[in-house]
């Protein structure tokens, strides 16, 4: 079963709690899904891994906050363009 949605208080770290009470709180929510649960944002461009047993729970709790941080992300996500296509096209001024 995928989707059900889980509390930030059920997790077993405080670092990990307290970066997941503040993402949800600004509107991301979080489902039982993989190793612990997932975070899902609330416009629908990024999703967050969020491991339920980390080694180091300071570095995971950093990581979800960093990842998260990435929403929302444009469209046409800029960091696919910085990789890729930089000179792709002269940019046409009109
Ligand atoms: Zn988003």
């Amino acid at each position: 079963m995928t989707g059900r949605d889980i509390s930030p208080s059920d997790h077993q770290d405080k670092e990990v709690r307290k970066v997941l009470k503040k993402l949800v709180e600004q509107g991301w929510t979080l489902h039982k899904e993989g190793h612990w649960g997932r975070l899902y944002c609330d416009c629908g461009c990024s999703c967050v891994q969020v491991p339920g047993t980390p080694k180091n729970a300071d570095r995971a709790a950093r990581r979800i906050k960093q990842e998260a941080g990435r929403c929302p992300l444009p469209e046409d996500d800029p960091r696919r363009s910085l990789a890729g296509s930089r000179d792709e096209h002269a940019p046409s001024q009109e």
